[in-house]
């Protein structure tokens, strides 16, 4: 472990090197990510992982992952491994893997635990009658009929909940606390509820389930967290927290916490999603426009750039929302030295090169990464027929207008430059091609040809390109935080947010490179191949504009 001490610290950076200093834990540093799996992870989480993982690797430490799986109701093995899934094409590995549900036996000891040290009771008020008693911040709440009940009479009917002797809501375990403190939290919270419902791992065996913070920060204890870094919302929990571990008396795991990530322009929470994909708004959890790490990386994104993105937003102490533009900015900066560049045409236009044979056929060596020279050539073909954008084309070009219209002259990337000749229409009057002659000493890289043209336009050989599927992607909502705007948050979807191309063409290499590539197409974007392609059905999503398109609406 080296510590750069010039280096500016984030907060949690300075705690962390202040308790290896005063040797709090030993020297040791343990965090962990929590994830209830009853969803994707999403980039919000992702942030978290990188920071817990983060902070762990560059102080010689460990991390464990572990399923926050106490609600029995919305979990499923599905989402653990996805969330497994998920966490490893990020980069990371985690040390240990646990499952909260693990700890039922040892939470259950904790609360018998503080039952008999008169610090916990069982309530037979209704939850109405509960957020009654609790008051309001500035109210100090008013003491359950049942806070006195004896420490013989709780164990006994604690061990009745457990058995399941009542029904769903009939009874509760809480906190005895203070119902004065201005902390509402304090003021006796429930810490077990009953819930006959079968649970993932466990099956049928509980019909009592702990609360989250009665499992959480026990939890942490258990596997000797050392720092339990979560959001800013949890701030108020801390005091609980600490009040358990206390009156329990196991292992002190601290809280900290962060600012959550926020991001524009998109919802991040999980329910919220799960209604997106339940209700048909997206094709399932990876669909591209979602912002989980599956939807994300289906689109695109490397893990490299979310873990660029993660450190660049920092860590903050204060709530903030930050500009999707700035997730697009670093897939941009790793696509760039890693993308193959190809040419294709998403619109296609017929260009007939007049002054060429029917048999002509010329390999046109280009580099698959200017970026790169290790990533090496491939050939293009040129022949006398070939496609060009339709908006590369205008029959009366507008001022300022550099491109193809009838009589003027653009080059086509790392080819020749051409001379519309004249249009081609059908039958009704509409264009179906150009006729274009060719400079034969205007080769890139060789041009003798003095010409000096305003524009280079990709293009790709109609004889040997091959056909594909795009689609283009943009932002999922038209608002920029839907979950604050009047009414559902599901009216704001952008309903334009896929737009997809059949019809598509792509230099011969398209049909021969290796999967899984990610690409540029030249002025057209960096996309990628869908998890849905394949070598009978060529599918590519874009995965972002080659310069910040985005216009605020
Ligand atoms: P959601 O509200 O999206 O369901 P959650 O907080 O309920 O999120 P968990 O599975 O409980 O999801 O979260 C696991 C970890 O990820 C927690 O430590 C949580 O603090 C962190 N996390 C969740 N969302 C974000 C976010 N937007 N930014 C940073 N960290 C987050
Ligand atoms: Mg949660």
């Amino acid at each position: 472990m080296s510590i750069d001490k010039s280096e500016s610290l984030n907060f949690l950076e300075e705690i962390i090197e202040n308790d290896l200093k005063t040797g709090k834990h030993g020297g040791r540093v343990l965090t962990r990510f929590p994830p209830e799996p009853n969803g994707y992870l999403h980039i919000g989480h992702a942030k978290s992982i990188c920071l817990n993982f983060g902070l762990a690797d560059k102080y010689g430490g460990m991390t464990n992952l572990r399923f926050d799986d106490t609600n029995p109701v919305t979990e499923d093995v599905e989402y653990v491994d996805s969330i497994k899934d998920d966490i490893r094409w990020l980069g990371f590995e985690w040390d240990n893997e646990f499952f909260a549900s693990d700890y039922f036996e040892q939470l259950h000891q904790f609360a018998i635990k503080l039952i008999n040290k008169g610090l916990a009771y069982v309530d037979d008020s209704t939850p109405e009658e509960i957020a009654a008693q609790k008051g309001s911040p500035t109210v100090p709440g008013e003491e359950s009929p049942y806070r006195n009940r004896t420490v013989e009479e709780n164990l006994r009917l604690f061990a009745e909940m457990k058995d399941g002797k009542y029904k769903d809501g009939e009874k509760v375990l809480r906190a005895k606390v203070d119902m004065a403190s201005p902390n509402m939290l304090m003021r006796d919270p429930v810490i077990y509820r009953i819930k006959h419902a079968h649970h993932h791992r466990t099956g049928d065996k509980w019909c009592i389930y702990p609360m989250y913070d009665f499992a959480h920060g026990q939890s942490d204890s258990i596997e000797q967290v050392t720092h339990s870094i979560c959001t800013l919302e949890f701030i108020h929990h801390r005091p609980l927290y600490n009040w358990f571990i206390e009156k329990i008396e196991i292992f002190p795991s601290q809280q900290y916490e962060f600012a959550r990530l926020n991001l524009n322009y998109t919802v991040m929470s999980k329910r919220k999603l799960l209604q997106l994909v339940n209700e048909g708004y997206v094709a399932g959890w990876d669909d591209p426009r979602m912002p989980t790490i599956s939807g994300l990386r289906r689109r695109g994104y490397t893990p490299a750039s979310i873990r660029d993105f993660a450190t660049r937003v920092g860590i903050a102490k204060r709530e903030n929302v930050i500009d999707f533009g700035l997730l697009e900015f670093c897939v941009r900066e790793d696509l760039n030295k890693i993308a193959l560049r190809r040419m294709a045409v998403l619109n296609p236009l017929k260009v007939t090169i007049t002054n060429l044979t029917d048999t002509f056929h010329e390999l046109l060596p280009a580099e698959n990464n200017p970026e790169d020279p290790s990533a090496g050539l491939r050939n293009m073909t040129f022949s006398n027929e070939i496609y060009i954008e339709q908006d590369d084309f205008m029959l009366n070009p507008t001022d300022g207008f550099f491109r193809l219209s009838p009589g003027s002259m653009v080059r086509l990337k790392n080819a020749y430059i051409i001379k519309c000749e004249d249009v081609v229409k059908d039958g009704e009057g509409n264009l179906t091609g150009l006729k274009c002659s060719y400079v034969p000493e205007s080769k890139s890289g060789q041009d003798t040809s003095g010409l000096k043209v305003k524009s280079v336009i990709h293009w790709v050989n109609a004889k040997d390109c091959v056909d594909f599927e795009v689609r283009l992607y943009d932002r999922l909502f038209l608002v920029e935080n839907p979950q604050n705007e009047e009414g559902d948050f599901k009216s704001y979807i952008n309903k334009d947010s896929l737009k997809i191309v059949d019809n598509a063409k792509g230099e011969q290499a398209l049909a021969t490179d290796e999967a899984g590539q990610y690409y540029q197409f030249m002025r057209l974007g960096y996309f990628c191949p869908d998890k849905s392609s394949s070598k009978d059905k060529l599918i590519f999503n874009r995965t972002v504009s080659l310069k910040d398109g985005f216009k605020k609406k």
